[in-house]
């Protein structure tokens, strides 16, 4: 397809000052505004639901499960889950006061933080750019959204669609690379959602530090998955493992990066896999019938393959490379820390299995390394599970289960540490974009005055006495 047409900066610059006049005039206030654009969001998704997945088959090679799955799927749950719990996440809260101050009218208002940007990346280009637009539209912000550069045929329609369906005096697109993406951060936002790597993340947050901007980074990073073969069912970790490790060809932000398993159930696990590997893909996962992802671009097949051929672990299943930037899921085994497939986090379809004496030595790796985004630990072992609540840390944490926390708008999905701060979805989403604004009514009639009387000058009264 035709390269992606950037919009000019002086044009930011105008949607910036549109979208903030938008905002003061408080169009985006009332909730049946809000639940209407919300709706939008889901007409948009459902009535383009072919042209978006054949987006994803550009850009990824998706096949049509794994772009419903996890991109339409949550795009129109989550519009609609905002729709119904809106009145709710919006009431005001009246917390419990002292005695004293009980004729005081002590209030939270949930006010919109104002005009906001979100800046999302390319592997899931669809679902992290509509969710956190999802978060400030819910909220009652103006919001400009700029997808990655790099899923073409997503970022096109995006642009495309979205003032097809939104409010554009409120809600827009804006596409470009660095250049543009440097331009929009130095305008003034009153938050900023950021979805991609450590090293941009840092970029942006020190943008957003000059002009003492909130900000969400949603980054990466290496999380790793623990197998207790002392007591788990090591085919079922496998299998669950292996699914969420081929997702997107391993380019998703909470693909499990590496196994530690102990020594002893090294090869049990490595024949788990491959009995998994055959059942997924019987021809093998490069015949036309696997439809498995693609990764990015060429640089991306040049980075998987150049890891594959410096490991000093051995690939016992998978690995070859094929056509259309597609690379077989490569199981590697006998990985030390030190190996080059450990150096940054893998972002591709390569699990390498790092061999330990014991649980203790497992999380005393995982202690030493970044914080990751999430742990994923198999075991039945009711010590285990409570070794790594209390000893590790991470964005979340999840047992026998890959992906299970992105499909559950009950918790906080966010990061800690090198994974990045701040969390959304669900009523997580409204909150980021939400101030917490404290509001008090101090009745001005006699009897409150008369209790204030003793705090003005002249003082009579001695200090008081705590
Ligand atoms: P990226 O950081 O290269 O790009 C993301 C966005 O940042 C794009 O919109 C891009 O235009 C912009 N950008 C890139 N360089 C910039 C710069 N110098 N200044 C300003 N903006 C810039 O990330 P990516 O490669 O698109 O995404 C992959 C990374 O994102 C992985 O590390 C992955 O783990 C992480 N990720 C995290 C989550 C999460 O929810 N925590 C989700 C998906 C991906």
């Amino acid at each position: 397809m035709a390269s992606l047409k950037y919009t000019p900066k002086q044009h930011i610059t105008e949607i910036h000052s549109r979208l903030s006049k938008t905002f003061r005039e408080g169009r985006t206030l009332p909730l049946e505004y809000r639940r209407k654009q919300l709706l939008q969001v889901a007409r948009l998704v459902q009535e383009n639901a072919d042209d978006i997945m054949a987006s994803l088959k550009a850009d990824l090679g998706r096949h049509p499960f794994e772009a419903t799955l996890p991109e339409l799927g949550p795009m129109v749950s989550s519009a609609l889950h905002a729709v119904e719990n809106l009145d709710k996440w919006n009431s005001p809260e009246k917390p419990q006061v002292e005695a004293w101050r009980s004729g005081w009218d002590t209030t939270i208002f949930k006010a919109p933080k104002g005009t906001v940007l979100s800046i999302s990346p390319w592997n899931f280009p669809w679902v992290l750019t509509i969710l956190p637009l999802i978060g400030a539209i819910a909220a009652g912000c103006t919001c400009l959204i700029k997808p990655s550069e790099h899923a073409q045929a997503s970022a096109a329609l995006i642009e495309k669609l979205i003032p097809q369906y939104l409010d554009p005096d409120a809600y827009a697109v804006c596409l470009g690379a660095v250049e543009e993406t440097t331009h929009v951060l130095g305008l003034k936002w009153d938050h900023i959602f950021y979805t991609g790597s450590t090293s941009v993340g840092r970029i942006i947050a020190e943008a957003a530090a000059k002009q003492l901007t909130p900000v969400t980074l949603e980054l990466g990073g290496q999380s790793p998955v623990f197998v207790d073969g002392d007591s788990t069912n090591i085919e079922i970790a496998a299998k669950r493992i292996l699914w969420g490790k081929q997702q997107n060809a391993g380019q998703v932000c909470v693909a499990p990066n590496h196994v530690f398993v102990q020594e002893q159930y090294q090869s049990a696990l490595v024949e788990a896999f491959r009995k998994a590997y055959d059942s997924f893909w019987p021809k093998g996962p490069l015949d036309s019938s696997s439809e498995m992802a693609c990764v990015l671009n060429a640089r991306h097949y040049e980075r998987n393959k150049s890891l594959l051929s410096r490991t000093k672990g051995k690939v016992v299943i998978g690995g070859q490379a094929g056509q259309d930037l597609r690379i077989e899921p490569a199981i590697v085994t006998g990985v030390k820390l030190d190996d080059p497939l450990m150096e940054e986090e893998i972002f591709g379809p390569i699990l390498p299995i790092i061999p330990v004496a014991n649980v203790d030595a497992a999380i005393s790796h995982i202690q030493s390394g970044s914080t990751p985004l999430v742990i994923y630990v198999f075991t039945e072992n009711e010590e285990t599970k409570n070794k790594f609540v209390q000893r590790t840390q991470s964005g979340q944490l999840i047992l026998n289960e890959t992906f299970a926390q992105v499909a559950v708008y009950e918790i906080p999905f966010g990061g800690q540490g090198q994974s990045g701060y701040g969390s959304y979805l669900g009523k997580y989403s409204f909150d980021t974009f939400t101030h917490q604004r404290g509001y008090i009514n101090v009745p001005a009639d006699a009897r409150t005055e008369g209790f204030m009387q003793g705090r003005y000058p002249p003082y009579s009264a001695p200090a008081l006495e705590f």
